[in-house]
């Protein structure tokens, strides 16, 4: 698709008035990379524009196809893929300001909300009725939800209540052409057709844009435990997770991994009265995330889950419902990818690679081996449970910039040789995106990249919704 050179300013300003920005330098500035964090990726958009309502997300669709303008819709730009980085020059679509929880259905189990809700928010407005959306991932403070169900977020409770698109039963979706389509609803059960709802979750923006979603939520668990181990060989830890997901009698809500050099030097980074006090000796740590609904079944789980991780050789640092113990221990975890982009120099990554639960021994082999054989650090963590891992190679200070961009390059291509071997693939949950188009191909053939391109021209004949996000445009 060619994308014309000069922006219908006039067009987009009938839409959108004043909620059509194009000279605020600095704004424009803030949309054009996300959470991607390597600078060579940014693009600055011509406009971007505050939708308020589904008619005028039509309005915007329409004229896009008029003066053929490529947009990229946007949550709150968290993603961790270039998924919401815009083609130069095209629009940006904000779902800022579409942030109305709609309906709390308590008796259908249920809430309706527009794609611009916090995901804590929503969290927040469903504790007083004693409910849960089970499905969000852990940069819950900052993104959207509209951002999860177009990402199929994980998070850290998946390894027992599954992911974003579990939870997802509807949505109102403007599609490419212009047209709204209703897809699922308030039901539990639905087999009318083909599947096109769980088409759309996970479609990273490239085929519609969601103005409208119904969410199932679930009981909220009354009671949360947590055990908080340390391990002076990262084997004992990954051949633990298998254990805790076997034995425990309610499964885990959570089982993260992190490396024990990268959770030391976390943890130092930390406030004194918010440090875990990781041992120098530790290879590897497991946070263990327990609940249930009586004391009885939380203690029951703790016992259980403390005594595979001593049997897997475990020390353990932190254990029970103690709150800020459980804070503590949360927040060195949740600090691992700020503290690992901080450290990773300007061309930068954050790798969101996915095993079967099982190989996610041989997976953290693999990486220390490359760790040593490339001399480069690795901080390496994630979501243990579901065999998701991410990890984030260090540029070492004496190494030239250009050189850098080479030996990562060769650390990537070797590290997705591993994966794939071991049946795995490029992204568990942050998505394709602009950053992992080029190596798609090796873990999609022909006929679904074919396939692919096929249910792209269907909603989006014109191309114009995120090109270049997926699949090459
Ligand atoms: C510290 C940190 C921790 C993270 N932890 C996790 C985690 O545990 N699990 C996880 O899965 N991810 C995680 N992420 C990645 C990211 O937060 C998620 O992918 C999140 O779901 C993105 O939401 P967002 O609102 O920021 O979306 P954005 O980044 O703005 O957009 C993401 C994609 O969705 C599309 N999009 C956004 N809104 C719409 C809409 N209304 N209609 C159609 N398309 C739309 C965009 O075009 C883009 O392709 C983390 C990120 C950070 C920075």
């Amino acid at each position: 698709m060619n994308h014309p050179t000069h922006i219908d300013v006039d067009g987009l300003r009938s839409i959108f008035a004043s909620r059509c920005v194009v000279d605020d330098e600095k704004l424009l500035e803030s949309f054009s990379l996300d959470q991607v964090g390597d600078e060579r990726y940014a693009q600055r958009p011509a406009a971007v524009v505050f939708p308020e309502t589904t008619d005028e997300i039509v309005a915007l669709v329409k004229w896009a196809n008029r003066t053929g303008t490529p947009i990229t819709p946007r949550g709150a730009g968290s993603g961790l893929a270039g998924g919401a980085i815009p083609v130069a020059g095209g629009v940006v679509c904000s779902f800022r300001n579409m942030d109305r929880i709609i309906e709390i259905d308590v008796d259908n189990l249920m809430v309706v909300v527009e794609p611009g809700v916090i995901t804590n928010a929503l969290d927040r407005a469903l504790k007083p009725h004693g409910l849960f959306f089970a499905g969000y991932p852990m940069s819950e403070d900052i993104c959207f939800v509209g951002g999860n169900v177009a990402e199929n977020a994980g998070g850290g409770r998946a390894v027992k209540y599954g992911v974003t698109g579990n939870y997802v039963l509807g949505a109102k979706v403007v599609t490419g052409s212009g047209d709204v389509i209703t897809l699922g609803g308030k039901r539990i059960k639905d087999v009318t057709g083909y599947n096109l709802l769980q088409l759309f979750i996970g479609s990273e923006g490239t085929l519609g844009l969601f103005t409208e979603l119904t969410i199932r939520v679930i009981p909220r668990p009354a009671q949360r435990a947590i055990v908080l181990s340390t391990f002076s060989s990262s084997g004992d830890a990954t051949g633990c997770v298998a254990a805790l997901k076997r034995e425990l009698p309610n499964g885990p809500s959570s089982i993260e991994y992190i490396d024990g050099t990268t959770a030391k030097e976390t943890d130092v980074s930390l406030p004194k009265s918010q440090r875990t006090g990781i041992p120098e000796s530790v290879n590897a740590v497991l946070l263990v995330e327990l609940d249930g609904d009586t004391d009885q079944t939380l203690s029951d789980q703790l016992e259980a889950a403390t005594g595979i991780c001593e049997r897997y050789n475990a020390s353990i640092l932190e254990r029970g419902t103690d709150s800020n113990a459980m804070a503590r221990s949360w927040k060195l975890r949740k600090q691992i990818p700020w503290w690992a982009k901080r450290h990773a120099g300007p061309w930068q990554t954050l790798e969101d690679v996915v095993v079967p639960p099982a190989s996610i021994v041989e997976l953290v082999a693999a990486v220390e081996e490359l760790r040593d054989r490339f001399n480069v650090a690795i901080p390496l963590f994630g979501h243990a449970g579901d065999g998701n891992f991410h990890l984030v190679p260090l540029q070492p200070a004496d190494m030239k910039l250009e050189e850098w961009d080479e030996t990562l390059h060769q650390l990537l291509d070797e590290l997705y040789d591993r994966v794939a071997k071991l049946g795995g693939t490029i992204s568990g949950e942050h998505g394709i995106g602009r950053k992992r188009v080029p190596y798609v191909r090796r873990f999609i053939g022909d006929y679904q990249l074919q396939a692919l391109r096929g249910i792209k021209k269907v909603f989006d004949p014109k191309g114009i919704l995120n090109p270049g996000v997926i699949i090459e445009s």
